[in-house]
């Protein structure tokens, strides 16, 4: 591990005043909270921060349910949202992705915050053994575009990066049209989750819009027909503590027989969470027939590129859409 200070502040002012000051080498601070990805990318000498913030205490863990929506402090843990009964019961989609996310002794440590920031899973961007990766080491190439990518996404990419965003409740979140609360050292401001991480383009070291020393505050969701009747369907190569190959996020809204509002968003397969409009408006108005799903479902793939080993993910999208909206549409 590369050596770095360590600062505990006692209030958020001076852990923002912290992460906003640049260290030696010009190297910016690096937040932390329940350390889960950031300690194994510290053991691993992919992070090498000359300072280390901590956020434990500083952030708001409180989880709000009203007749507005949700509101969650970017410090509750995952098992925390998990469990909330509001959550269960009227946001079933947020705490199904948390549920298939990690292992219950991760999601008593992680935090929210730290969920939606985690890095990609891509295994050269987390050996540094591989010189080549534009993420960890701007400017040096990509190891995955050529090797083994398996993993890797198939929609957003471009040819300095195709690595997937791995987490799953940003997936769930995109499909609810969450919002990020943001805290900076002078200013806070709110920002919608689909415009919060950023498309690689030819700086995929530049992952999402907070500036140097921002935090995540708390995520919030308004309230909406559709997030009752929601359904998160992970495809993963193990049943438990596994990231998804390819996950689904399917929230309606039903009447009559008829899908009046359809949100989908998909993981495993984007550079960033991936919300498919195309597929929402051709669900809008139908019904929930096989074919009819299978036509709207189809739509996803458009602009979809395989690299060779994962080439089989833009035909299994289409399958765990169908197969999240018939799970969703059976519910009352
Ligand atoms: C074995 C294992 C399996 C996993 N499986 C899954 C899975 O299936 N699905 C899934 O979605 N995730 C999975 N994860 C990832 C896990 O969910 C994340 O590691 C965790 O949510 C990160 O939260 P943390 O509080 O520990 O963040 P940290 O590790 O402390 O930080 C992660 C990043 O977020 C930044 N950060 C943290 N909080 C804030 C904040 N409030 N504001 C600004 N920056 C912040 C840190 O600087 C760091 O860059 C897995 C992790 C492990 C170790
Ligand atoms: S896909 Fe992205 S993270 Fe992976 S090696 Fe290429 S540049 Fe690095």
């Amino acid at each position: 591990m590369h050596p770095f200070t360590l600062e505990r502040p006692h209030d958020l002012s001076s852990a923002l005043a912290f992460g906003a000051q640049a260290g030696r080498n010009d190297a910016p601070a690096e937040y932390i909270a329940g350390g889960t990805d950031m300690v194994q990318l510290l053991q691993e000498y992919v992070r090498r921060p000359e300072r280390l913030v901590s956020l434990a205490g500083l952030l708001d863990n409180r989880i709000e349910a009203g007749s507005q929506g949700l509101r969650i402090g970017a410090a509750a843990t995952m098992a925390e949202v998990v469990a909330h009964p509001a959550v269960v019961e009227q946001f079933p989609i947020i705490s199904e992705a948390l549920l298939n996310s990690a292992s219950p002794q991760v999601r008593n440590q992680a935090t929210i915050g730290g969920n939606l920031l985690q890095r990609t899973r891509c295994p050269y961007f987390r050996d540094v053994g591989y010189a080549a990766c534009n993420k960890r080491a701007p400017g040096s190439g990509c190891s995955a575009i050529g090797g083994e990518n398996r993993w890797h996404a198939v929609l957003g990419t471009s040819d300095h990066c195709i690595a997937a965003n791995a987490s799953d409740l940003a997936v769930a979140l995109i499909a609810l049209d969450a919002s990020v609360e943001v805290r900076g050292a002078d200013a806070q401001r709110t920002v919608p989750l689909a415009d919060f991480h950023r498309l690689p383009g030819d700086t995929p070291h530049i992952e999402t819009v907070l500036e140097p020393g921002e935090v995540i505050a708390a995520i919030t969701v308004s309230a909406s027909p559709v997030a009752r009747r929601s359904h998160y369907l992970k495809v993963r190569d193990r049943a438990s503590f596994e990231f998804a190959v390819v996950s689904a996020a399917v929230a309606l809204d039903v009447g009559g027989g008829r899908i009046r509002e359809a949100r989908v968003a998909l993981g495993g397969v984007g550079t960033k969470p991936w919300r498919v409009p195309r597929v929402e408006a051709a669900l809008a108005g139908g019904s929930l027939d096989p074919a009819a799903l299978r036509r709207a479902a189809s739509l996803a793939a458009e602009g979809a590129q395989g690299r060779g080993h994962n080439d089989f993910k833009i035909e299994l999208i289409q399958r765990a859409i169908v197969r999240a909206i018939e799970t969703a549409g059976a519910r009352a």
